[in-house]
């Protein structure tokens, strides 16, 4: 096994309420197996530890040193006891477990000649809708930003990140930019748990007035998201409550969502996901595929995660890799007419440009890279 951390640079800076972002940390692991497959997967977070317990540095320490006596000689075929054994001898890290697993599902993608998304039961779809985020601070570009997704057919989801300023001022912007893009874009909003409950009922009846079909985690609390559900003309969409299947069950009990925002990395794997997915469908709750802003390895291990989704109401917002100004994936992944494609070659599809890892990892100063065959 091996860890590495790549650095990349974003197109923009991306401010959300609790950091902002110029580029972007990716966790890559490799899972060498002893027929000579090779897996990758991916841990990221946003803005370092800004966003929960996990960083990109501390997954690279806590695979490095925890899990690899797990995994070293274990069946790697057997990708649920792997991670089951991970789980026992392992707390929390559920980011790392999550790109572990993706790697141990992409060598056996490979083994088998199966997508991931087959090993996984079965995809539904063959292309995700991808929102957009805009969230470069300043409403005008916002705008512009919008428009030239809406030109290139790329995106007609946007997802505006609020919370920062004074919530009347958020309002207006979102009624601005949900304005200018009128019928042709669906606009939502993500607080990121920055307001307070009463807040929030101001900010999300000025929503409702301007046309914005979703609330993405307005407050932090479970029982104020549920107090709130309901009480106004949008979907409220939880987000950071959401910790895996456990998070999940008690959200469902107390109806604290319309819509549940999963994400791989969050839930602590790809399986994990599809347990939190089981629930929502359980409890009539709604799906979207969330993002931790994962790169191109992380995005589309997501892709064939939420590809077998019975449903995915709301779409995606895959499009962490697009953020980032350098490819380090061979070919890059597929954006076209509002869809992310779900490749369908063996495990994730995807191959790695080593060229462009060896420049952009972190350690690149003073590295010799390991080949095993
Ligand atoms: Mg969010």
């Amino acid at each position: 096994m091996e860890t590495l951390l790549v650095d990349l640079p974003t197109i923009r800076p991306h401010k959300l309420s609790m950091a902002t972002m110029n580029g972007q940390t990716l966790m890559l692991v490799r899972v060498r197996c002893s027929d000579g497959t090779v897996g990758i997967g991916e841990g990221t977070t946003i803005g370092g530890l800004a966003y929960g317990a996990e960083s990109p540095e501390g997954m690279k320490l806590a695979i490095d040193t925890y899990f690899v006596p797990q995994m070293l000689g274990a069946n790697a075929n057997r990708v649920p006891a792997l991670m089951a054994r991970l789980s026992q001898a392992i707390r929390d890290n559920r980011f790392a477990k999550c790109a572990v697993e993706t790697a141990l599902f992409d060598a056996l993608g490979q083994r088998t000649g199966l997508p991931v998304s087959e090993l996984l039961g079965g995809r539904l779809r063959d292309r995700l809708p991808v929102a957009w985020t805009l969230a470069s601070g300043d409403t005008g570009r916002d705008i512009e930003e919008a428009q030239r997704m809406l030109e290139m057919r790329r995106h007609q989801i946007f997802k505006l990140k609020i919370g920062r300023k004074a919530v009347r001022d958020d309002v207006a912007h979102v009624a601005a930019i949900k304005k200018a893009l009128g019928d042709l874009a669906s606009v939502r909003v993500d607080v990121n748990m920055a307001w307070s409950e009463l807040e929030a009922h101001h900010g999300l009846a000025g929503l409702v007035d301007a046309g914005c079909e979703l609330a993405e985690q307005p407050v932090a609390s479970a029982d104020v998201l549920a107090r709130l559900k309901g009480r106004y003309a949008i979907a409220i969409m939880a987000d950071e409550s959401l910790t895996g299947p456990a998070s999940a069950l008690a959200l469902a009990r107390v109806a604290g969502a319309d819509v549940f925002a999963i994400k791989t990395e969050q839930s602590g794997g790809l399986q994990a996901a599809q347990q939190v997915a089981a629930i929502a469908d359980a409890a009539g709750i709604e799906l979207y595929g969330g993002t931790m802003l994962e790169g191109g390895v992380g995005t589309i291990a997501s892709a064939h995660a939420f590809s077998t989704f019975r449903e995915l109401q709301w779409g995606t917002e895959l499009f962490g890799s697009l953020l980032l100004t350098e490819e380090i994936l061979a070919t890059p992944l597929e954006y076209k007419d509002f869809h992310l494609t779900v490749p369908t070659a063996p495990g994730l599809g995807i191959t790695l440009d080593e060229d462009r890892v060896r420049h952009f990892r972190r350690d690149r100063s003073c590295v010799s890279v390991p080949v095993a065959a």
